[in-house]
C-alpha cells in the first residue's frame, strides 16, 4: 500500500503496472519468480534481439510516455521483421530517474499494452532500477523462424536488386520539426513526419514473406547509406543506387522543393525502420506479389555490384559525394 506523496517501491510498481502485461504468459508466473520459461516451437529457431533507447538521445524528454514505450518495442520488432521472424515475448529493463512520476510509468505501461495487442507479444520478465542519469530503457524481444531460415545481412550478390519498403527520410524530418526547424510543411504533413519519428512501423508481414526470397535483409535504423553499407561490407560487395529512385513522401518532396533539406540528409538520417534487402533479378515478379499481399509498398533503388563501396548517382548518372554515411553513436 502506497501512502500519498510516497514513492511506490520497485515491487509495487511491478505488481501494479508490469505484472498485468505478463498475464497472458503463464510461464512468466506473474513476474513473481526470478526467471520465465519459453518453450521453443518444434522445428523453429528462436531469434533474439535487444535494443536500448536513452532519453535525450533516442527520444525527447517531452515525448509522450506511451509513444516512448511503443518506439522501444518497435525498434526491436523492426529487427525481428528484418530477420523474417515472428515475435513472441519480450523482456524489459527500465532505469528511471529517482523523481520519475508514477503517472509517467502508468502511461508508459499503457503504451506497452497497446503494442502487445497490436503485435501479439507479451512481457515475460525484466528489471526496474533507479538511475542518476537519463531514462534508459532496454527491451529484448524474442521471436522465431522455421529452422535455418533467418535472413542475414550477409548474402547480397552482384547483380541483385536493392529494394526498400515504404518511404525514406520522414522520421528525420519529424525529429527536425520537434527540434523547432522550419521545413516549409503544412500542419498535416508535419504531423505525419512526427508520427513517423515517434511510431515506427515494423514491417513484420513483409519480413516473414521475404524469407527464402531476399538474399540479405536488415532494417534501416542508421540511414539508407549506412545500413546498405553494413549489408555490403559483410556480403563483400558494393552497391550503386539512384538518388532519383528513393521513395519519398509528399512531405519529403515538399521539404526538398523548398530547399529545406537535400537528398543526402534523407539518405543519411536514421530512424526510418523500413527494410532494405537484396533480391535476385529473376525473383522480382514473385517479390512484387509478396509485397502486394503484405500490403507494403516496395521500391527498387539500385543494384549490388562487385566493386566495394556505395555509389549514389544523381539525375544524370553523375556520382554524388556525401560527407557522412549515417548516424554514428560515437
Ligand atoms: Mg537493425
Amino acid at each position: 500500500m502506497v501512502r500519498r506523496g510516497e514513492r511506490a517501491s520497485e515491487f509495487e510498481l511491478i505488481a501494479r503496472y508490469f505484472a498485468p502485461l505478463a498475464s497472458k504468459a503463464p510461464l512468466a508466473y506473474g513476474l513473481t519468480d526470478d526467471a520465465a520459461v519459453l518453450r521453443a516451437t518444434a522445428g523453429h529457431d528462436l531469434v533474439l534481439k535487444t535494443d536500448t533507447i536513452v532519453g535525450g538521445v533516442h527520444f525527447l524528454p517531452g515525448d509522450p510516455p506511451q509513444s516512448v514505450a511503443r518506439k522501444l518495442l518497435r525498434v526491436n520488432l523492426s529487427d525481428l521483421a528484418a530477420k523474417g521472424a515472428k515475435p513472441r515475448v519480450y523482456l524489459l529493463n527500465c532505469s528511471l530517474p529517482r523523481d520519475v512520476e508514477e503517472g509517467w510509468i502508468k502511461a508508459f505501461a499503457e503504451g506497452l499494452a497497446a503494442d502487445q495487442g497490436e503485435f501479439g507479444i507479451v512481457l515475460v520478465g525484466g528489471d526496474t532500477t533507479a538511475t542518476t542519469g537519463p531514462t534508459t530503457l532496454s527491451a529484448t524481444v524474442i521471436g522465431d523462424v522455421p529452422r535455418g531460415t533467418m535472413m542475414r545481412r550477409k548474402g547480397a550478390r552482384s547483380g541483385d536488386g536493392v529494394w526498400v519498403s515504404g518511404n525514406i527520410g520522414d522520421a528525420a524530418l519529424g525529429l527536425r520539426l520537434l527540434k523547432g526547424d522550419d521545413l516549409g510543411l503544412n500542419k498535416s504533413l508535419a504531423a505525419q513526419c512526427i508520427e513517423r519519428y515517434r511510431l515506427p512501423q515494423p514491417r513484420l508481414a513483409l519480413g516473414s514473406k521475404l524469407r527464402g526470397l531476399a538474399y540479405a535483409c536488415l532494417d534501416i535504423s542508421d540511414g539508407v547509406l549506412a545500413d546498405l553499407g553494413h549489408m555490403c561490407d559483410v556480403s563483400k560487395v558494393g552497391a550503386e543506387i539512384s538518388a532519383e529512385g528513393i521513395p519519398l513522401s509528399a512531405a519529403a518532396h515538399r521539404a526538398l522543393a523548398a530547399g529545406k533539406v537535400d537528398i543526402s540528409d534523407l539518405l543519411t538520417a536514421g530512424d526510418d525502420y523500413e527494410l532494405i534487402f537484396a533480391v535476385a533479378a529473376k525473383d522480382e515478379l514473385k517479390l512484387s506479389r509478396v509485397a502486394r499481399s503484405a500490403g507494403v509498398k516496395i521500391t527498387k533503388i539500385g543494384r549490388i555490384i562487385r566493386t566495394r563501396g556505395i555509389v549514389v548517382r544523381g539525375a544524370h548518372g553523375e556520382p554524388m559525394s556525401f560527407d557522412r554515411r549515417g548516424y554514428q553513436h560515437f
